[in-house]
């Protein structure tokens, strides 16, 4: 037998085992179809309603007075997130500049944030900063932190949430992804009954929730049950992989002004801002996230069911609900973890010449590896894998604007994981 015939039978035998997965996941694979479809539609009436028109998508210059497509945009947003008000822009540069907006934007010397769900996501911790930090953060401008730790099955703390809440609670934060963290990741529904038991202690907090990784993956947004103030990234689900930058607020409308005035100017906010010739992409991006967002979905299912079946533990199990693009896998070994985001890397359409290595990413506390070979840097919408090199090496994968790239992308990662002598496959009977 020569080289190339071993790599086919290898290749034809982790095939094999994508077939069985698939079959057993069929009926997840159904419901995800469903949502997709139910939210394509909620997407397309919020279009239809606001006459989205051609002319919409032709951006404006300099000050950006008037500019219709905006305008129709952040409807279409508000719409879509069923909130009262929206305001999307590329002016946002990542999702952490609009989470930090929305906060900003909210917050005064005196109030406390209050995070419920843990840490929040690594770049924010800078973001949040720290008293006295020289660097204009939350803290460093006089805004408290605190933050209730989720208990040890990674459930929320309500006694630990109920005794946190003081007067000066202003925000309750609520992280919906699990972001680099080895947690369950909170369902629509169970934000709404976080909602629902502090606003009961305390009616006029505000709740928000960043968002990021969740838009589209259940029926319901965060917005729709409850939540004052929700952030995400347009380079994540909502921009379909077709914006090409920016990020997106939306809420009551006095949450998304006081935003709105934080990104600009106060007296200014959402009224000005040159679109330039950003429109186009948002608008069909967003017609596009709910199908694309399907189609990452059903490739986290695919990899769970897949390195379950190899004897990793993986979060979500393949089986779980879900309510983000994430699908974290345990190695437990960092020339594992190591292999497997190399692996995603070489599947890519873009860059996959390129083999990652582990870096010090600005904003991130370990060192990051990262697969990312993207039309849009860093688009993670798009087929991409993350991990922080620290115990216990577990890896992140997300995305995949297709199916078959997403299929073809973990096939990959586990080829190269068992070319490396790093696990073995068993023979398998149909
Ligand atoms: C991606 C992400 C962020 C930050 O977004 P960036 O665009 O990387 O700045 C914040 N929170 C969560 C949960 C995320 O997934």
């Amino acid at each position: 037998m020569n080289e190339q015939h071993d790599k086919q039978k290898l290749w034809e035998q982790l095939e094999g085992l994508a077939d069985l997965a698939e079959r057993r996941a069929e009926p997840s694979f159904r419901k995800i179809d469903r949502i997709a479809e139910r939210n394509q539609w909620k997407v397309i009436e919020a279009f239809k309603r606001h006459q989205v028109s051609d002319f919409h998508f032709t951006g404006s210059t300099g000050y950006g007075y008037n500019d219709r497509g905006r305008e129709i945009l952040d409807l279409v947003y508000s719409d879509v997130m069923g909130a009262e008000a929206a305001i999307v822009r590329p002016h946002f540069v990542s999702g952490t500049h609009t989470i930090s907006c929305a906060l900003f934007g909210v917050l005064r010397p005196g109030d406390q944030l209050l995070y419920v769900t843990g840490k929040p996501y690594d770049t924010l911790h800078k973001v949040i900063g720290k008293p006295g930090d020289g660097k204009g953060s939350l803290q460093d401008w006089g805004v408290k932190y605190a933050e209730v730790p989720l208990l040890h099955d990674g459930g929320l703390d309500w006694e630990g949430i109920e005794n946190a809440i003081r007067p000066e609670t202003k925000v309750i934060g609520i992280q919906r992804s699990r972001g680099y963290d080895w947690r369950a990741s909170f369902t629509v529904a169970e934000i709404g009954e976080i909602v629902a038991r502090v606003k009961a202690i305390k009616p006029d907090v505000i709740v928000f929730v960043d968002n990021c990784y969740g838009e589209f993956t259940e029926l319901e947004e965060p917005t729709q049950v409850g939540v004052d103030l929700m952030a995400g990234s347009l380079i994540k689900n909502p921009g379909g992989g077709l914006a090409e930058t920016g990020g997106y607020i939306a809420g009551t409308a006095a949450a998304v002004e006081a935003a709105a005035f934080r990104l600009t100017a106060p007296g200014i906010g959402g009224e000005v801002g040159a679109m330039l010739g950003t429109l186009r992409p948002m608008y069909q991006g967003l017609f596009l996230a709910p199908h694309f967002v399907g189609q990452a979905v059903k490739g986290s299912v695919l990899a769970a069911a897949l390195f379950e079946e190899l004897g990793f533990e993986t979060k979500p199990r393949w089986e779980d609900p879900r309510t983000d693009l994430i699908q974290a896998v345990r190695f437990g070994q960092a020339d594992h973890l190591i292999a497997f985001v190399q692996g995603i890397q070489q599947a890519a359409a873009v860059d996959s010449h390129v083999v990652p290595e582990p870096w010090d990413m600005p904003g991130y506390e370990n060192e990051v590896i990262m697969a990312a070979g993207t039309f849009i840097q860093g688009g993670s919408l798009e087929l991409s894998a993350d991990a922080p090199i620290r115990e216990p090496y577990i890896a992140y994968m997300q995305g995949g604007l297709t199916y078959a790239h997403a299929k073809y992308g973990v096939l990959t990662a586990l080829y190269r994981l068992v070319e490396k002598g790093l696990i073995v496959i068993k023979p398998y009977i149909t």
